[in-house]
């Protein structure tokens, strides 16, 4: 799950009262070095700063809670970073004040030569991500669009490598991954590929606007992968797009398969029924995440579910 309200106030106490276990989780200040643009619709934007030197990604789909200003504000403004009062301090700001809380992934973590610790992510740009509506309706692809250097924002991230905001978790003995992302979830996509042997097998899907964002995914292992350029259509002609491209694949021949998938939360779950129904494939080893929901921002998100309505499958932060 990625580190949210709930997480962060959890600290995953200890099952007995004699070993405290360290926070998963913790507040960390980025401060943006510099931004590139990867593609039409990416931006990565680097953060540094002293709290990164207690960063522990996890690498593969690791990701993190941002907490970005509202556009009149430079740097991201907290009243509390406190485990046990943020939450209620955060939530009682005024709302032209309160910074919006967003999930991202952390595409990349490094330590330079001269020693500073340096985390990338990469922000699609949705909507024009330039105009005041957008900062009003798309804050964060607002923020990333007008990411300077020097702004400071928070993060909710990862203390420790082993943490429950890495999702990707294949059981021993998985002889073939398939995996399904849209823009939102490609920088996840990117980092599971950075990291997977030579020789594992792969059959990905990606759903990306452009024909320029197909960008260039370094890996080891073996893998097979096929663009899905939207173009144009949004909701059911969107999915049935994706479903089309995914029917008329020849999967890898494989006795245990893992399939990781990421995206529009509506889309995820038309590829998951045909992932289970269609392909057979054990529904336990699937894993699937919507990162986002066609119309509905992430605090209407996380209201839904706080509220306890979330939908029915895997809760996360944003669903
Ligand atoms: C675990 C996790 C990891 C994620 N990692 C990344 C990441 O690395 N990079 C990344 O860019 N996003 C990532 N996302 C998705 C990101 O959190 C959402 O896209 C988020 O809604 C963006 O916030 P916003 O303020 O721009 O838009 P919001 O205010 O949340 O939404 C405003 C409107 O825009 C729509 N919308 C939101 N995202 C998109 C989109 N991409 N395209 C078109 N319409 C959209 C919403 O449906 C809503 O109608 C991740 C989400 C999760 C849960």
């Amino acid at each position: 799950m990625t580190a949210t309200a709930s997480d962060a106030t959890v600290s995953d106490a200890p099952a007995s009262d004699t070993a405290p276990a360290a926070a998963h989780f913790r507040f960390f200040e980025l401060e943006v070095l510099r931004t590139r643009r990867l593609g039409h619709s990416f931006l990565r934007v680097t953060f540094g700063g002293e709290s990164l030197s207690g960063f522990r990604s996890g690498g593969y789909d690791q990701s993190l809670s941002l907490f970005l200003p509202p556009a009149h504000q430079e740097h991201t403004v907290l009243p509390s970073t406190d485990e046990d009062t943020w939450f209620a301090s955060w939530r009682g700001m005024p709302d032209e004040e309160r910074p919006v809380m967003r999930s991202y992934t952390v595409r990349a973590q490094r330590r330079t030569p001269e020693g500073a610790d340096e985390v990338d992510i990469d922000f699609v740009l949705h909507g024009t991500a330039t105009s005041a509506a957008d900062a009003a309706g798309s804050p964060a692809a607002y923020w990333a669009g007008r990411a300077v250097t020097g702004r400071r924002i928070m993060a909710i991230g990862p203390a420790v490598a082993e943490n429950k905001s890495v999702r990707f978790q294949p059981p021993a003995g998985t002889d073939a991954l398939l995996m399904y992302a849209d823009e939102t979830a490609l920088p996840a996509a990117a980092a599971i590929l950075d990291r997977l042997p030579a020789g594992a097998r792969v059959a990905a899907w990606f759903e990306v606007p452009h024909a320029d964002d197909r960008l260039v995914l370094p890996t080891l292992s073996d893998a097979d992968i096929t663009w899905i350029v939207r173009e144009s259509g949004a909701g059911k002609e969107r999915i049935e797009r994706v479903l089309e491209a995914l029917r008329a694949a020849e999967l890898p021949v494989a006795e245990a398969p893992y399939a990781w998938l990421a995206g529009e939360a509506g889309t995820i779950r038309a590829v998951r029924r045909h992932v289970v129904q269609e392909r057979s494939i054990d529904r336990r080893a699937v894993r699937f995440t919507g990162y986002w929901r066609l119309g509905a921002s992430e605090e209407e998100l996380l209201a839904e579910a706080y509220a306890g309505q979330a939908a029915s499958e895997e809760p996360t932060s944003a669903l």
